[in-house]
């Protein structure tokens, strides 16, 4: 294949013209069997659809492709795709997660992984010396996740990855709000990448899905191909059908969403009813530098604390016409999340905290509707 530019990987990587209809866009194979000829072989290589069929294979090699890596595996959410992560470990291994981190991920190691055996230290991944401070000589993982969520701290990805390397640990990021052309976590030194589908690459708040890319195919991928196979979290071939073609637009909605999200973040560190803005794109971020080094872009998703705290806060959230109060992220629509209140009483999320996760809307009517939400707000507190 020829060296792409992003645009054109895009647009063809995992496209094939059908062989039986022409068709230019891929059917949907619902079959859950293949086909064995008389003499025992497999001539398409498919043979049970937990296994693989060709969507799910389509879009693997399509994420491949995007994330540069050798290999990828699809799962039916990204919360099994993580997890499949982690079981390539033993009880008695050490991780070292982010403190700020997606909070399913920590509810899944603390509910889940702990009790099963794993030791877990959450700590401020931001500073290289607290990461180094941390490590145990059954270190095996390294998960980041940066910008983080919700407060968006920026972890050094290459200095990191040196790290572990260097103990002999593997480097995994979830790379759910840093599709490629954000950050390529895989170029940077990360080992493994995973994704919740559902966000940004699927895009459009209508499917779940979750994927882990290997920088190698060799190694800790091995045992997350056979999980997937063996424990069947996979994603329904629909589900990797719309996940393909959401990915044919992946870098210009990126570019939109990024665009936007700057806009609205310059937009909100004027405004005297805001405390803080959180977006590496802002030169007042103290993870700019290395944001900047390491992120194409800086992404769609920005946080913000209200002056007033969280009652402000909540009322800034009811005041929006525009925005949809709601959870998740990367969909064509702007959503706006009181964050402390859906992560439950043990959320160390600052109370007056709202994250934005920025949609395809015009930035100028996106503008519009939190300076009239702020205005509102100020005026009944
Ligand atoms: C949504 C999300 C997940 C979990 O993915 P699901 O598809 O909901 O299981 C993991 N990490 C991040 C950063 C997310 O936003």
């Amino acid at each position: 294949m020829r060296k792409w530019k992003v645009e054109t990987l895009a647009v063809h990587a995992g496209a094939e013209i059908d062989v039986a209809t022409g068709a230019v866009t891929p059917p949907v194979h619902l079959s859950t069997t293949f086909e064995r000829q008389p003499d025992g072989s497999y001539p398409h290589g498919y043979v049970y659809t937990r296994t693989n069929n060709p969507n799910r294979e389509a879009l693997e090699n399509a994420l491949a492709a995007l994330e540069g890596g050798e290999a990828a595996a699809c799962f039916a959410s990204g919360s099994a795709a993580a997890a499949a992560v982690f079981r390539t470990l033993k009880p008695g291994d050490h991780v070292v997660a982010p403190d700020d981190l997606y909070h399913g991920i920590t509810k899944l190691l603390k509910q889940v992984f702990m009790p099963w055996g794993l030791h877990v230290s959450f700590v401020d991944t931001s500073d290289v010396d607290t990461v180094r401070g941390a490590w145990q000589d059954t270190t095996r993982l390294l998960w980041l996740e940066t910008p983080s969520n919700p407060l968006l701290k920026i972890s050094d990805v290459v200095a990191l990855s040196e790290l572990a390397h260097s103990r002999g640990a593997l480097l995994t990021c979830d790379a759910t709000w840093t599709p490629p052309t954000v950050q390529s976590a895989l170029a940077l030194g990360a080992d493994l990448v995973m994704h919740s589908t559902t966000k940004y690459l699927a895009g459009h708040s209508d499917v779940l899905g979750g994927a882990v890319i290997a920088k190698r195919a060799a190694g800790a991928f091995e045992t997350i191909r056979t999980l997937q196979n063996l424990e069947g979290a996979v994603p329904s071939p629909f589900d990797c059908w719309l996940v393909l073609r959401s990915l044919r637009t992946l870098p210009y909605r990126m570019r939109a969403h990024c665009e936007n999200a700057g806009k609205v973040a310059a937009f909100l560190e004027a405004q005297p009813q805001v405390e803080r803005v959180h977006y590496p794109g802002l030169t007042s971020h103290p993870g700019h530098e290395v944001a900047q080094k390491q992120m194409q872009n800086f992404g769609g998703m920005l946080s913000f604390e209200v002056v007033g705290g969280e009652a402000a806060a909540i009322r800034v959230a009811a005041n929006v016409e525009l925005f949809a109060r709601g959870t998740s992220l990367g969909g064509v629509e702007s959503l706006i999340e009181h964050r402390a209140s859906i992560e439950g009483p043990e959320s160390t999320t600052p109370k007056g905290l709202l994250r934005v996760s920025v949609g395809l809307e015009h930035p100028d009517d996106l503008i519009d509707d939190l300076a009239a939400a702020l205005q509102q707000t100020q005026r009944t507190v």
